[in-house]
């Protein structure tokens, strides 16, 4: 459905986009992950016609966006990093001029409506876009990009900014679109494209480090277990007895405490289980544990790994 070949993007020595392929397929919900600056909105502005190549193809449905900017962009819909929004409009109002503007076919007053529903605004389709909260705003972006009921939809880190009840209902629409849609969406943060996408694409520096479905980077990430652990007990004693856990590879004291508790960061093996064993550890010390949670890897570990796993 998505066609990329060699494609890039330079602004004068600076490459924004670095010889980047990838295809995605009908129906498939890809996710595209990397940090700020990595070339993730320049690519998909230009996937979408927003902005040209320096070089490269780009073809949406087998249409190529730069011979057929018109035909492959009404297979497309896009929200952009910034949703052109008119603020001065009502949510009907401005929806009304996106059908327009998108010549779309399909019967007006029905399409809207199911639109409004999908995306749960039809309780604000009357009120000023200026007037709306971060999360509808965002709703209403999305809105605009499925009117005409386009094939492929292109987000553009679509939960920046909301709060996590926001997010989560963003990730379920995505979630349903991408049923009966071809989905890209880009993000920085691995646990979004984690829970929502089959396959993730991870780019740095304009260049694709992997590309894979999803269990597997999933796999590649958590062979150490990392936790955050918050013991009551001696500071000295604990950490040893935590050092002392079988397949635990490391300890460190976070700085973090609570009156005679402390927090510690610890990681243990790959495959290794350490909570039950770190429970009876605690128990049989009366050292009681207040907290215990997983932690996840940041971006920049993410890549250390993968670029680790690639070399070897
Ligand atoms: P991301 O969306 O992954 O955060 P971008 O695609 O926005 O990254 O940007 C990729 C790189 O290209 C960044 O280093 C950015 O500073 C640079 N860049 C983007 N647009 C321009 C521009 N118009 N002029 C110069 N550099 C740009
Ligand atoms: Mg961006």
């Amino acid at each position: 459905m998505i066609e990329i070949n060699h494609l890039v993007k330079n602004y004068g020595s600076k490459f924004a986009v670095d010889d980047v392929s990838f295809k995605v397929g009908e129906g498939e919900i890809v996710g595209f992950l990397g940090p700020n600056g990595a070339g993730k909105s320049t690519t998909m502005n230009i996937i979408t016609g927003y902005l040209s190549s320096t070089s490269g193809e780009a073809k949406v449905g087998g249409i190529d966006i730069l011979e057929n900017p018109d035909e492959a962009k009404k297979l497309i819909g896009f929200l952009p990093e910034q949703p052109p929004l008119y603020i001065d409009m009502t949510v009907q109002e401005y929806l009304n001029f996106v059908y327009d503007i998108k010549s779309c076919k399909l019967n007006r007053e029905k399409h809207l409506e199911e639109i409004r529903k999908v995306t749960k605004i039809d309780d604000v389709k009357n009120r000023l876009i200026r007037n709306l909260s971060k999360g509808y705003r965002q709703r209403v972006g999305i809105a605009q990009a499925l009117v005409g009921n386009p094939p492929v939809i292109i987000f553009d880190e679509p939960t920046v900014g909301l709060d996590p009840k926001q997010i989560i209902e963003i990730r379920n629409l995505i979630r349903s679109l991408g049923k009966n849609h071809t989905v890209i969406l880009s993000t920085h943060i691995l646990s979004e494209v984690q829970s929502v996408c089959d396959r993730i694409i991870i780019i740095n520096e304009g260049k694709i480090i992997a590309d894979e479905k999803t269990e597997n980077i999933t796999q590649a990430v958590d062979q150490n277990r990392r936790y955050s652990v918050k013991v009551s007990g001696p500071q000295r004693e604990v950490l040893a007895a935590l050092n002392a856990l079988p397949g635990v590879t490391s300890v460190e004291l976070t700085g973090e405490r609570e009156l005679d508790s402390y927090v510690y960061r610890l990681e243990t093996e790959r495959g290794v289980d350490v909570r039950k064993p770190l429970f009876y550890a605690m128990a049989e010390k009366n050292w009681p544990i207040l907290g215990l949670e997983s932690v996840g890897m940041n971006l920049e570990e993410v890549f250390v790994r993968i670029t680790e796993r690639a070399g070897n």
